[in-house]
């Protein structure tokens, strides 16, 4: 399914004109001393294929992914198919896979006030918490990208990280509270490309994050197939990278592992 010209367009002013305005701004920087690159498989919303088929394929694999998830779209079915359950949730997180925040409701950052918007983390944070007792919840991606200065600030101190979804791959001096990444859409690339992304991401000895939602056979224009996600997970440890979640690179990026 190719993506409507209108949505294109949205998603070139937001990368292109928005992006760099809120990189600019309250910015949480570090320095990368990686010396060896990092690849992360990241899920946001969570939808149920995220974890029976693409969760199979990294446990397959030895390796893990951090599915951003939003409390407040548990059961629920949207454009993307049916969304995760408690049970998937606990299952993703007895794997070792990393549950992170997306927010409570998923609402759009950009028009939501900072007490309104720290509140719905809040309540996330706290639902979470009681389902995962043991979960790090320490990091966080923005809800469709959507960002406002306020929310980037106020979000700061209570993640270790937040990621975006403006393209690039982290590294020299690397913004934690708005990470670059890389989706992995079958509407938008190829499996080529994905590779493409994943040995300049070794030639640079960065950490590049790659992000989808469904993964299934018939993939909405936010999600793959199987055999493309398949495809970059192998391309990722064929290289010289390490795939770790973000809580796991964040650990690496700050010398607390
Ligand atoms: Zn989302």
């Amino acid at each position: 399914m190719s993506m409507p010209l209108k949505s294109r367009l949205k998603r070139w002013a937001n990368r292109r004109l928005r992006q760099p305005y809120y990189r600019a701004f309250s910015a949480k920087t570090i320095r990368s001393n990686l010396n060896r690159p990092i690849v992360s498989f990241t899920f946001d919303d969570y939808p149920q294929s995220a974890w029976t088929v693409a969760g199979r394929i990294l446990n397959d694999h030895d390796v893990h992914g951090t599915y951003y998830t939003a409390l407040g779209l548990m059961d629920q079915t949207s454009r993307i198919g049916k969304l995760y359950t408690r049970d998937d949730l606990l299952a993703t997180h007895d794997d070792g896979h990393e549950i992170a925040c997306h927010t409570y409701s998923h609402p759009n950052l950009r028009r939501t006030p900072v007490r309104n918007c720290v509140d719905d983390i809040e309540k996330n944070l706290a639902e979470l918490r009681r389902l995962v007792p043991n979960g790090s919840l320490q990091n966080f991606s923005y809800p469709s990208g959507s960002i406002s200065i306020g929310n980037k600030r106020a979000l700061t101190p209570r993640f270790d990280t937040l990621r975006g979804v403006e393209d690039g791959i982290n590294t020299g001096v690397i913004h934690l509270n708005l990470l670059r990444a890389r989706r992995i859409y079958d509407a938008d690339g190829s499996a080529e490309t994905d590779r493409i992304w994943v040995d300049q991401n070794a030639a640079r000895c960065g950490w590049l994050i790659f992000y989808t939602h469904d993964v299934c056979d018939e993939p909405s224009d936010v999600g793959c197939t199987p055999r493309r996600f398949e495809t970059a997970v192998r391309a990722a440890l064929e290289s010289s990278a390490e795939v770790l979640t973000v809580a796991e690179a964040y650990q690496r990026l700050t010398g607390k592992s």
